[in-house]
């Protein structure tokens, strides 16, 4: 029978462009579906089969368990899959099932009812407790429940990590975590409604080789599971329900996409050297050690940053020692000869994770509060367990340390105290380390630019973070959409910034690099090049691209631009140069 429907009209969103690519297929909007319940008391004769109906429910929760465990162990590794292991031990816990049996035994209440009083009078007693831990605890419980409740109302769960089909994930936003659960293989691109091209969540797309637009407003409200979505990473584009015309042109662009990339995959084996014969470093950001086989793939010489702190996402507990080391000596191994910078532990912001300590997951405004170095010096004992893994993971490669959100000397110098002092340690128990292990410092705040001179003294090295050295100078929410068209990397203040600090880096003979997503963006390079830039660290999948540029340009007229482009006197005459620029 032929379909008579009207076609559903197709509709086109602008957002913001988080990770390139284009990306087509169904969608799959994620979103948490209440559940509606109802309580009901018991007939006796309606006990037994009560009972059965709950086991089964939970003995369904198990299947589903296991099989999500095996997922998170086959992507993310057997750290993560330990928090899977936390899900099983709470289920099979007599006293959960004991519990609501007898409520609905003695009580006569339905499943639904018994479950709901179990986990009130759990949450409760947890609560009370008021601890980090218990809390955490709590949450575990409570998550097991509303599985249990699923499947005693016969509702499918929704995760990310258990989507069955390839889609397009639409979702009102996606955490850090909720991203890296997201299978690569399955997922053509996702759409959110909030968000920036900084936030996490963009960086990890990124990393993944997802093709995402955030910060859309409402895509959530245009699009239901099912319609055809085409996500548009290049240009920040989302078209639901595309005419057939408007497909075929994204279908053939997509082709033409490929193949570019596998042109530009040549390039991987050449240097990244201007014309001129100037000489840059091109390495890559990773978020975990998976990452670390595409960055040599697309001709890594290095990991620029490693933004450690993944390690402690989808986890209830952070990682001890040894897991750090082991994480780290993989990574080191892995990139030999090429050098790998671990950026020590970088939480709060948008990163809020479970630390087990108090007072910080709570902040009115946690982009300026307990963050990064400042969490590390409160929490030394946190800190130096991530020190000396490092540390003992140093002879295995070459590894370099460097910490982030510096502001002043005084945190640098207290930074590099607790690390000697680790050192030490280690010293004095015979724990062979790399004694010559360069120690650097990021550059995201206006702070630390302005007295990069004075850092430059007491580093071995510089780099500029700019995601956030952006956000502090022009005093933009990284993740606010609201004010994304205002987060400006061509701002004449930060261009300012960035070359006082290279110059600053130059002058005291370190060297500096570029770890920010500003690194990567082919319209900014020549001018960093100009600027006198040592590294540009970027996504693994923007190296090709940003080889090319580098290899196609003069570095004597990239530092004419440069010179041009700082003596602008607005942002018009600034962009008018950069647009007329040759060369
Ligand atoms: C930055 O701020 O530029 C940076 C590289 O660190 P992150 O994006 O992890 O904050
Ligand atoms: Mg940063």
């Amino acid at each position: 029978m032929p379909d008579t429907r009207p076609p559903a009209k197709s509709i086109v969103l602008r957002g913001i462009p988080a990770s390139p690519g284009i990306g087509i297929g169904k969608a799959f909007v994620f979103k948490e579906e209440a559940l509606s319940y109802v309580f009901r008391a018991l007939a006796r004769d309606e006990v037994r089969k009560e009972i059965v109906r709950f086991r089964q429910a939970v003995s369904r929760t198990r299947t589903e368990i296991l099989q999500s465990r095996d997922k998170v162990l086959k992507v993310l590794g057997k750290s993560h899959a330990a928090l899977i292991d936390v899900h099983l031990l709470i289920l099979e816990d007599a006293l959960f099932s004991k519990d609501i049996e007898k409520k609905i035994t003695q009580e006569l209440m339905n499943a639904e009812a018994a479950l709901v009083a179990v986990l009130d009078s759990i949450g409760r007693t947890f609560s009370k407790l008021g601890d980090e831990y218990f809390r955490q605890r709590k949450d575990d419980i409570m998550d097991v429940g509303k599985l249990v409740m699923r499947h005693l109302l016969g509702q499918k769960s929704v995760t990310l990590s258990n989507l069955s089909e390839r889609a397009v994930i639409v979702a009102h936003d996606l955490s850090p975590s909720e991203t890296l659960s997201m299978r690569e293989d399955l997922t053509e691109g996702f759409a959110t409604d909030i968000g920036g091209r900084t936030s996490h969540a963009a960086i990890l797309a990124q990393g993944l080789e997802i093709p995402a637009v955030v910060g859309l407003k409402d895509v959530t409200a245009h699009v239901a599971t099912g319609d055809l979505v085409v996500v548009d990473g290049n240009e920040g584009l989302v078209i639901i329900n595309p005419t057939m015309a408007v497909l075929e042109n994204y279908r053939k662009a997509r082709e033409i996409q490929i193949a570019e990339s596998r042109e530009l995959e040549k390039l991987k084996d050449l240097p990244a050297q201007t014309q001129d014969g100037h000489r840059v470093v091109l390495a890559s950001n990773i978020e975990a050690p998976e990452e670390v086989k595409t960055a040599l793939g697309h001709g890594a010489e290095g990991i620029g940053l490693y933004r450690t702190e993944f390690l402690y996402l989808n986890r209830h507990r952070p990682p001890t020692e040894e897991e750090h080391f082991e994480n780290y000596r993989t990574v080191a191994r892995q990139m030999l000869p090429y050098p790998v910078i671990i950026r020590t532990m970088d939480i709060g912001g948008d990163k809020l994770l479970p630390l087990g300590v108090s007072g910080f997951d709570d902040e009115p405004n946690p982009f300026l509060g307990l963050r990064g170095i400042r969490l590390c010096l409160r929490y030394q004992d946190l800190f130096k367990l991530q020190l000396r893994a490092i540390l003992r993971a140093s002879v295995e490669g070459k590894l370099k340390i460097m910490y982030p959100m510096i502001t002043s000397l005084e945190e640098l110098r207290e930074a590099n105290r607790i690390l000697e002092e680790v050192k030490r340690d280690l010293s004095a128990k015979g724990v062979a380390f790399d004694k010559g292990l360069e120690v650097g410092v990021m550059i995201e705040t206006p702070s630390a630019a302005m007295i990069s001179d004075l850092l430059a003294q007491e580093a071995d090295f510089l780099s500029l973070g700019t995601n956030d050295l952006i956000q502090y100078t022009v005093a933009v929410d990284r993740v606010n959409e609201n004010v994304a068209s205002l987060y400006n990397p061509l701002h004449l203040a930060v261009l300012r910034l960035i070359a006082r600090v290279i110059e600053a880096a130059h002058q005291a003979g370190k060297w500096v690099g570029m770890c920010g997503e500003m690194a990567g963006d082919p319209t900014v390079t020549k001018i960093l090049l100009g600027l006198g830039l040592d590294e540009f660290s970027v996504a693994a999948s923007a190296i090709p691209k940003i080889k090319l540029l580098l290899r196609g340009a003069s570095y004597e007229r990239a530092q004419k631009l440069a010179q041009a482009v700082l003596q602008s006197k607005d942002q018009e005459s600034l962009l008018k140069r950069l647009s007329t620029f040759k060369g």
